[in-house]
């Protein structure tokens, strides 16, 4: 079986970055990926430097692939279920093949805990958005629902009034089971901001666009957006599997040049505990991280 000198896991901003990056080094790389993360949404990134009319993430993908194969990057579609560590190698065991890597960049990403009504997957990056930062200014002089259980989701609504003043906050979780303190809820109030401690039952809307949003005690209300503060699980299970260190929440744990603590892996991207969760910032970590394995790679001769 042929070696790799990296193997990256995902696709998105982060590995295809760090692909460019190691296709230019003349690094021996494959991409593996099953397209299944954030940047295969329909989002379109409206805040990243030199696309003046945004552009859409799927089509960043796109070009970013284009890229990296000019500089000779294999690509492949598959996901990674298991990996294990040899002396200075590693086995990547995929679902169609598996992969002989010297080094490994793990770019999985997040999975965010979108509320999955019917159709969910149609309304993300339409509707259905999460992060102020990228999508807040979409917001402005709109009828948003945002949707949480904790204080830190209830702190971002209060931000939201920076676009808006037509919010409505809704827990989504049985009730008595949110932990909103005191605090927030006495702004609401002050704020003019009606919170709802109920379930949704439905969403009405058209073909990814929200019309309205009814609770389970039956009332509707009308929406143009909903903004999911329900958080997000970060796609660690593969470091794991190599005892890479993880933090309290899961994410991986990286020095500034992207090493993890296992020597041989990489990280980059939103599944960093640098909580980067922009394209901007996912791009520059898989440079990091690309430059830190071209470096590793490096013969004894060639460094200090
Ligand atoms: C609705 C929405 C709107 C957004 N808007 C913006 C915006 O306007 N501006 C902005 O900067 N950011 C925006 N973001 C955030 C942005 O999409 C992420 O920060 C960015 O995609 C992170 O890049 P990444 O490469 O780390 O992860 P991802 O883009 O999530 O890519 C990770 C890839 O790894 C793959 N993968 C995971 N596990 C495996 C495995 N075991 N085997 C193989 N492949 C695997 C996934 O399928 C995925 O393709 C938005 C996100 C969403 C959901």
């Amino acid at each position: 079986m042929k070696v790799y000198e990296c193997v990256i896991v995902g696709g998105g901003p982060a590995g295809l970055s760090a692909a460019i990056y190691l296709g230019r080094f003349n690094r021996y790389v494959i991409v593996v990926d099953n397209e299944e993360g954030r940047s295969s949404f329909s989002q379109h990134n409206e805040n990243y430097l030199g696309f003046p009319e945004g552009i859409d993430a799927r089509e960043l993908r796109r070009r970013g692939k284009l890229q990296a194969q000019r500089y000779g990057v294999e690509f492949q579609n598959d996901e990674i279920i298991r990996i294990i560590k040899h002396d200075h190698m590693f086995t990547l065991k995929g679902k169609y093949r598996s992969y002989e890597s010297k080094t490994v960049i793990l770019a999985t990403g997040v999975t965010d805990l979108f509320p999955h009504f019917d159709m969910w997957k149609k309304y993300v990056g339409k509707s259905m958005f999460w992060c102020i930062t990228c999508d807040g200014y979409k917001m402005t002089d709109k009828k948003i629902v945002i949707i949480g259980s904790s204080n830190e989701a209830a702190c971002t609504c209060m931000q939201f009034l920076n676009f808006t003043k037509d919010i409505v906050f809704v827990t989504n979780i049985d009730q008595g089971k949110e932990q909103i303190s005191r605090k927030w809820k006495i702004r609401f109030r002050e704020a003019g901001i009606p919170f709802y401690p109920r379930c949704i039952r439905k969403i009405n809307g058209n073909d990814g666009f929200v019309k309205e949003v009814i609770l389970d005690n039956g009332l509707h209300i009308q929406a143009e957006f909903i903004i999911n503060e329900q958080g997000s699980i970060p796609c660690y299970e593969l470091a794991q599997q190599i005892q890479v260190k993880l933090n309290k929440d899961y994410y991986i744990m990286v020095s500034h040049e992207q090493r993890t603590s296992i020597e041989g892996v990489y990280a980059a991207g939103d599944v960093t505990d640098r909580f980067s969760h922009q394209v901007v910032t996912a791009a520059h970590e898989g440079s990091m991280a690309a430059q830190a394995v071209n470096y590793d790679l490096y013969a004894p001769f060639q460094k200090e």
